[in-house]
Parts: C-alpha cells; sequence; structure tokens
C-alpha cells in the first residue's frame, strides 16, 4: 500500500480523498491554489504544498507543478479527482512514467475512451450495446454519409470524436440540412478539440441518462455496483442523481452490468469508471465512459456500502478488489442533490463570503463540502459547493427524508439552488420517477 498520496484537487472531492487516505492510514497531501490556502481540506490533509495562483491553468491544471509538488513531498501516489487533470492521458503518462502511482487507469485507456470513435468500437467488440449510427469516423464521400443517415434514420445527431462537456454536437432533422451540419460541427469540433474527426447517431427523442459504476482491478476482476439516473440534468449537467434507476429491473441490471465489468476485462482497466447510456424503451445505448471517480459517486455507495475512493486507491496500488459481484447487494434507494453557489433563477455562478452554514445530519444522511460558516467561495472554479445525499429503505422515504435534509441545509451571505432542489422534491412528475432528459429543461422553462 502507498505511505503518501499526493492529492491534486480542492473543494468537496479533495476531502473526500483526505477522508479516504485517513482510513486506509495512508498520509495525505493536498497540492492547492493560492486562494484555497485556508480552506477545509487543505487545513485537514496531512501535509499541505502551494502550487500555484487563483488561475487554474497556472495551479491545479499546471502538470510540471503538481509532479514537482509530489517529488517533494515524497508522496508516491497522485489522486487527480474529477475534472481538471483527471482524464488527462498526457498527465498520466508523465506520473506513471517517472515511478509515481496515477490513481485512475492507463494513459492508453484514457485516450481510447477519450476518442469516441475508438470507445465505441472498443465497446461495440465487448457487446456493450451501443446509439445505431456510423461504423466510426465518418467518411469523406456525401454520397455514402447520406446513404448512411438515411440507413440510421432522422432526427441524426453529428458528434465530435474528441467532444466534451457536453459540447461538439448537432441534431440534424432532414437529409437537407445535413452536409452544411457536418461541415459546421467539423469546423467547431477542429477549433475547440483539434481534431475535425465527426461521428453521426440516431438522435434519441427522450432517452434517460442512466450510468454503471464499475471497479476493477490489475488481477482480471471487474465489477460493477449497479446503476445511477442522472437523467435531471440543465445544459447537461447534472443537477439531481438517485440509485438505484427507477424501473430497472434486476435481471436488465445484472445484463447491462455484467456487459461493462466484462468490457473492463477486455481493456485491462484499472480503477473506477462509469458508463454512460441513453435509455429508452426498455433498452441502453452506451454513449461515453468517463475515467475517473464522478461527483454523484456516493450515492452508488450508499446503496452497495462500497467505498468506491478506497477501492480506488487500492488497486492502483495493485491490491485486488476487496469485493467480488456476488457481495454487491443493492438496498434502498439513495438520492444526491447538487448544491451550487448560484443564483436560482438566472443561474449565474455566485462567488462570495458564506457568513454563516448549517448542514443537515442524522441516519442515511451524508453531506460531502468543504464549505462552512465564514468561508469565501472563490470566483475561480465549478459553483459546487456540497453533495446533499440521503439513504432510506424505499424511494418514497428517500424523497420525504431528501426534503426533510433541504428545510434543514442552511447557507446565508451567498445564492444557492438549494429553494430550487426544494421545489424539484415537491414536483409531482420527478417525484413519481422516470422523467427523461429533457424534463429538467421543461420545467425551468415553465416554472421559473
Ligand atoms: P459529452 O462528452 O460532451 O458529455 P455525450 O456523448 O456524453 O457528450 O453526450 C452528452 C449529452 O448529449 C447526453 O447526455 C445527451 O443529453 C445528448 N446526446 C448525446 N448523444 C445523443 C443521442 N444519440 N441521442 C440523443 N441525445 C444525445
Amino acid at each position: 500500500m502507498f505511505s503518501k498520496i499526493l492529492i491534486a484537487n480542492r473543494g468537496e472531492i479533495a476531502l473526500r480523498i483526505v477522508r479516504a487516505c485517513k482510513q486506509l492510514g495512508i498520509q495525505s497531501v493536498i497540492a492547492h491554489s493560492e486562494s484555497d490556502r485556508d480552506s477545509l481540506p487543505v487545513r485537514l490533509a496531512d501535509e499541505r504544498i502551494c502550487i500555484g495562483p487563483a488561475n487554474a491553468t497556472h495551479s491545479y491544471l499546471n502538470q510540471r507543478a503538481i509532479f514537482s509538488a509530489a517529488k517533494m513531498t515524497n508522496a508516491d501516489a497522485i489522486h487527480p479527482g474529477y475534472g481538471f487533470l483527471s482524464e488527462n492521458a498526457e498527465f498520466a503518462d508523465l506520473i506513471e512514467k517517472s515511478g509515481l502511482v496515477f490513481i485512475g487507469p492507463t494513459a492508453d485507456n484514457i485516450r481510447q475512451m477519450g476518442d469516441k470513435v475508438a470507445a465505441k468500437k472498443q465497446m461495440i467488440a465487448a457487446s456493450v450495446p451501443c446509439v445505431p449510427g456510423s461504423e466510426g469516423a465518418l467518411p469523406a464521400d456525401s454520397d455514402q454519409i447520406i446513404k448512411t443517415a438515411s440507413d440510421v434514420g432522422y432526427p441524426v445527431i453529428i458528434k465530435a470524436a474528441s467532444g466534451g462537456g457536453g459540447r461538439g454536437m448537432r441534431v440534424v432533422e432532414k437529409e437537407a440540412d445535413l452536409l452544411s451540419a457536418i461541415s459546421m460541427t467539423q469546423t467547431e469540433a477542429k477549433a475547440n478539440f483539434g481534431s475535425a474527426i465527426v461521428y453521426l447517431e440516431k438522435y434519441l427523442q427522450a432517452p434517460r441518462h442512466i450510468e454503471i459504476q464499475v471497479l476493477s482491478d490489475t488481477h482480471g476482476n471487474a465489477i460493477y455496483l449497479g446503476e445511477r439516473d442522472c437523467s435531471m440534468q440543465r445544459r447537461h449537467q447534472k443537477v439531481i442523481e438517485e440509485a438505484p434507476a427507477p424501473g430497472i429491473t434486476d435481471e436488465q441490471r445484472q445484463r447491462i452490468g455484467q456487459a461493462c465489468a466484462t468490457a473492463c476485462q477486455q481493456m485491462k482497466y484499472r480503477g473506477a469508471g462509469t458508463f454512460e447510456f441513453l435509455y429508452e424503451n426498455g433498452e441502453f445505448f452506451f454513449i461515453e465512459m468517463n475515467t475517473r471517480i464522478q461527483v454523484e459517486h456516493p450515492i452508488t455507495e450508499m446503496v452497495t456500502g462500497v467505498d468506491i475512493v478506497q477501492e480506488q486507491i487500492r488497486v492502483a496500488a495493485g491490491l485486488k478488489l476487496a469485493h467480488k459481484q456476488s457481495d454487491i447487494v443493492i438496498t434502498g434507494h439513495a438520492f444526491e442533490c447538487r448544491i451550487n453557489a448560484e443564483n436560482p433563477d438566472t443561474f449565474l455562478p455566485n462567488a462570495g463570503r458564506i457568513d454563516y452554514c448549517h448542514m443537515p445530519a442524522g441516519l442515511g444522511i451524508r453531506v460531502d463540502s468543504h464549505i462552512e460558516s465564514n468561508y469565501t467561495v472563490p470566483p475561480s472554479y465549478d459553483s459546487l459547493i456540497a453533495k446533499i445525499c440521503v439513504h432510506d429503505h424505499s424511494r418514497e422515504a428517500a424523497i420525504k427524508k431528501m426534503q426533510a435534509a433541504l428545510s434543514e441545509a442552511q447557507i446565508t451571505g451567498i445564492d444557492t439552488n438549494i429553494s430550487l432542489h426544494e421545489r424539484l422534491f415537491k414536483d409531482e412528475a420527478f417525484c413519481q420517477g422516470q422523467v427523461s432528459i429533457h424534463y429538467l429543461t421543461e420545467w425551468i422553462k415553465e416554472n421559473i
């Protein structure tokens, strides 16, 4: 096992990793920016080292500074958290080639899954169901493209192979718009992602977003920890997540979960990962794989009892997974509300000083957060300030628990979206379950 891990991240996920290290008896050192110097994770880590100014380009994204910080503090491994350098293959390579361990998959795996055309190829080879579409990148020949689109059937979506963050996609309703849409997407993709490669898929009209959590070790073992429903999204950003996904049967879970675990074994995947699917009319369609720990991992921990971050660290150290598939039992139901520092009407981020902060607690209530009274939310980073999660024996009971938890949460001095969550947890259709990825956008149009 490692003796010291450097955490190359900030905020709630840095604190989450500090806690996992403490529980595993590993020293933690946090690499932080100047503006995060007094933050809770920095104070709670065993050691701290400043890697640069608030601007992430010069700190949390500065590979050389992070690498030097790890060397200077004698860390044996680096945990990248999510965002920042967590899915940067070049960084993973730099770390591993210098003899340190990158807590995540290999650079090759990151590279392959970061290229959506290559990822889809790998999934097809592993019998993971994918959205029907072009086999790989679109060819140059217009007649061939037109034929592919009409075989797939309109509407179709054109996607950049190296796109991300919900960008680099365009929906096409009819053949007359196809070629111009492709050339626009190619131009944008080249400018934004450095590659003009695009592919085409059937556009699903009202799917749900359902994702499978996996864990895989370097001894050929891979397990799935059930699924999460993340359909409540605004601008492709998840707002509420739940586990398990309402209406998914044990048989469906087992079939799709096993396919993902098998894919991990085939590509020799290491660590935690998530296979994202669109789900429509009882069928799953792979869209992408995230090769890191995700924001919403706590709800899976609550329904399975598996500490995903600890497992991630253990398998990075070369140990075997502590759980077999037959140990994994999904119990009860969990929700996560992402609490953002933002205006609840305009959704504009809102940094500033928190005068007073009180977070809910109690049986089956978990809050992952780095904020506290008198903390100043810096303007330079993501607006996520807390994750309020609840777990109870049924979905109905978990909804009631979340209503109670939200009513107790108090953050004064800055605006947050707590009131938005309170309204959503009273919304009839959401409480019924199984809403599509468009539901929240429509709800906001009608209600805000
Ligand atoms: P990114 O890496 O940019 O997040 P994804 O491939 O995960 O890209 O897609 C982001 C979102 O775009 C999905 O969550 C979904 O809302 C929409 N989307 C992507 N592919 C399709 C599709 N084939 N049909 C319908 N919606 C899609």
